[in-house]
């Protein structure tokens, strides 16, 4: 029923050169295809699973991008062959008036993709803009329907507020909104199901994450990841048999369907990485570009972009993509005591909400 890990990569890897043939192509052949804004390192939320201290040493402001730097590198990235952009961060809502950013990247009626990933506490005051803009997709994060569990997980009140946040986009006309759900041994295993029902209710798609040991996971533990697998076995128990569907796009999410029809998608993101077919990389709020979401170090392009050296930045983008060797999540695999990278202080770039996710 579920098919083989190689066997999607593959597929993948067909679907991402048939469709990007002006792709850059790295090592591996994957084409530099997708990009992620992380628009801020700040958050209103502070998930134990992601930013598991109170505090942290902030980006310097004076180094985060502004909109109109963001859209020149964005323009860079499209001549190298970059179609679909996510914006994320930290709470990408935060930024002030995001929707200007996403009517620049509008305006350069070369994207085929522009989506954003938001904790939903301040999409009810922002959807609308966000939908005249051009925004095209949003991802929610939610992880339980439980106020108290919702609190003790975000360390913050606002489970209804996010819960409106849908209600908002739906006002507003956004269609293919998603859920993510990070799958979590002794939180929310017992969950699962409601969360999917609560999907098919709004006609949300659901997207069920392995706990992944990022950096700023802090508290990850191996025995609190619930594998793909077993995450068809607990929802199989309340819905019936589940079929696994085929790829149909380089998407991280392998996709499944029950018997009334329902999708829904889960990311093994820890047991089963697509490194093979990972066309993304990933842009902080302060200009540094990492090819993988676990790579240590990322370049700085800000210093570059500031200085107006465009030509430069062109070809240290192509020349860096055609060096790609990265597969951290599958390296990480081979790891004997795995735990994650670590919240280092003196390391600005390294937690999730720094790099995106
Ligand atoms: N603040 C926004 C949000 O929460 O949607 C965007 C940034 S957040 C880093 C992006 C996604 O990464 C969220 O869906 C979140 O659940 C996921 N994430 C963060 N830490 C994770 C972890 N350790 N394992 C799996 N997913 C994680
Ligand atoms: Fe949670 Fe997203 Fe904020 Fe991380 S960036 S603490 S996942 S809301």
């Amino acid at each position: 029923m579920v098919r083989s890990a190689s066997a999607d990569a593959h597929a993948l890897k067909e679907i991402n050169c048939s469709s990007v043939s002006l792709s850059t192509l790295d090592t591996l052949q994957r084409p530099l295809q997708s990009l992620r804004l992380s628009v801020t390192d700040r958050c209103n939320m502070r998930c134990t699973y992601c930013m598991p201290e109170e505090d942290y040493k902030w980006l310097p402001r004076k180094d985060v991008l502004h909109y109109g730097e963001f859209t020149s590198l964005v323009e860079l990235f499209v001549e190298a062959g970059v179609r679909r952009i996510r914006l994320t961060g930290g709470e990408p809502l935060l930024r002030r008036d995001i929707f200007r950013l996403v009517e620049q990247l509008t305006a350069l009626n070369a994207l085929e993709d522009i989506a954003l990933t938001t904790n939903g506490l301040r999409l009810r005051d922002c959807a609308l803009d966000l939908k005249r803009a051009g925004l095209q997709r949003v991802t929610v994060s939610l992880d339980t329907l439980d106020e108290k569990k919702f609190r003790a997980l975000t360390r913050r009140d606002g489970l209804r507020r996010v819960i409106a946040g849908f209600d908002s986009m739906e006002d507003a006309g956004m269609k293919g909104t998603k859920v993510n759900t990070v799958a979590m041994r002794g939180f929310n295993d017992e969950e699962l199901g409601s969360i999917l029902s609560f999907g098919i209710e709004r006609n949300l798609e659901i997207r069920f994450i392995e706990y992944m040991d990022v950096g700023g996971a802090t508290d990850w533990k191996s025995t609190q990841v619930i594998p793909k697998i077993e995450i068809i076995s607990i929802l199989e128990k309340q819905f019936g048999a589940i079929q696994a569907l085929p790829k149909t796009d380089a998407a991280p999410a392998n996709r499944f369907q029950l018997q009334n029809g329902t999708t829904f998608g889960i990311i093994a993101s820890t047991t089963e990485p697509f490194c093979q077919s990972c066309n993304r990389s990933r842009i902080t709020s302060d200009g540094h570009w990492f090819h993988c979401l676990y790579a240590v170090e990322g370049t700085n392009l800000r210093e570059l972009l500031r200085e107006n050296r465009m030509d430069e930045l062109r070809s240290l983008i192509r020349s860096q993509w055609e060096q790609r060797t990265d597969c951290g999540a599958e390296d990480r695999l081979g790891l004997a005591a795995r735990k994650a990278q670590g919240e280092d202080p003196d390391h600005p770039h390294i937690g999730m909400h720094v790099r995106g996710g």
